[in-house]
């Protein structure tokens, strides 16, 4: 039978475990710390340099360009087309439309880096110009042989020329084979290597990387304003924001040949760490390999088609603004950097 003490201490260690209980049930502040710091634990990022390609069955098919300008190659102060194309004339040694810089096509999170020249495997890779080898092998992202490199087998040239008082850099990415080892020097046309599919690939094809200042992840520029242009060619570069100054991201913008009726399809990019704009023309929007002469740009945007017209200059950067609601702009890009003048006589 049971006595009222008994009964007593059943009802004490009753509640005993009912708090034992809720205790367990509610979180201890070690454990909600750790909740919440899973919370807030940043989500991996994707791969940075996953590579996979358009269908390549959507390749251009032009079987001629002019030839090259000769580097160095500059019409007026800001432009810099001082890289010759790492890939000969005779194969497609443009970059692929569809996955341009600062293009998101496979990663939204990860804007491309570089630009992707579409040859087989085993195409000739030459030195976009005159320096020093200073990376050939695996690992440049992660480290030293590191065989998970996204690079896969990869070369960096420190040029023996640079830029607004920085140094040049140019990689070569998705190699099957370096001729050249660290430490060589060799001059623009030079092979260096053969191209392949190795690393973060999904067909052969090579990257190729324009870094100024800093051999760095995250100081790359956009190879279209580096690579000299075909004789008679030119670049079209805008800077596209709404009009609040805020940079537009993937706007499609069109381009249409007044003469031809040939249209070209682009975007904008967004600028990152990893992606920058041209320390002169602040683009975010770049279109290189563009027969001379007059064009319309066509930007849809909320509803609305802007257009302007504009010529493309052979041999050099033409520039455009676009401000969203407020249309096109007039505004040209200004340079602080004093222009060495010869002396006067
Ligand atoms: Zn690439």
């Amino acid at each position: 039978m049971r006595t009222p003490q008994s009964f007593r201490i059943s009802l004490l260690l009753g509640m005993l475990v009912m708090l034992v209980m809720l205790a367990a049930a509610l979180p201890t502040p070690a454990a909600a710390l750790r909740q919440s710091q899973q919370a807030v634990k940043p989500t991996p990022l994707p791969d940075p340099l996953s590579e996979p390609l358009p269908n390549p069955v959507n390749l251009p098919k032009s079987s001629w360009r002019p030839p090259l300008y000769p580097v160095p190659w500059a019409l007026g102060p800001n432009d810099h087309f001082l890289f010759n194309r790492p890939v000969e004339v005779s194969e497609v040694n443009w970059p692929l439309s569809t996955y341009r810089y600062g293009g998101t096509f496979f990663a939204p999170d990860q804007p491309h880096t570089g630009v992707d020249i579409v040859v087989p495997e085993g195409t000739p890779v030459m030195a976009a110009g005159d320096g020093q080898v200073i990376w050939a092998g695996t690992g440049l992202l992660f480290g030293d042989d590191d065989e998970a490199d996204p690079y896969g087998i990869a070369i960096a040239i420190e040029h023996n020329f640079g830029w607004d008082n920085q140094p040049l850099f140019t990689l070569y990415a998705h190699l099957s084979e370096t001729t050249v080892q660290k430490g060589d020097y060799v001059h623009q046309g030079d092979v260096i290597a053969l191209s392949g599919n190795t690393g973060f690939t999904t067909a052969p094809h090579l990257h190729f990387e324009v870094r100024l200042g800093e051999n760095a992840f995250y100081q790359t520029f956009n190879p279209e304003l580096w690579l000299a242009p075909p004789q008679g060619w030119g670049v079209l570069v805008g800077k596209l924001t709404d009009g609040a100054g805020i940079p537009l991201l993937k706007q499609e913008v069109i381009l249409v040949n007044q003469e031809t009726g040939q249209e070209w399809r682009g975007v904008s990019y967004g600028t990152d760490f990893t992606v920058n704009s041209d320390p002169f023309y602040g683009e975010n929007f770049a279109i290189s390999d563009l027969p001379a002469g007059e064009y319309e740009i066509q930007i849809p945007y909320f509803g609305y088609v802007y257009t302007k017209s504009i010529t493309v200059h052979p041999g050099a950067v033409s520039y455009f603004r676009y401000r969203g609601l407020a249309g096109f702009s007039d505004f040209y890009p200004y340079h602080p950097r004093p222009l060495s003048l010869p002396p006067e006589e």
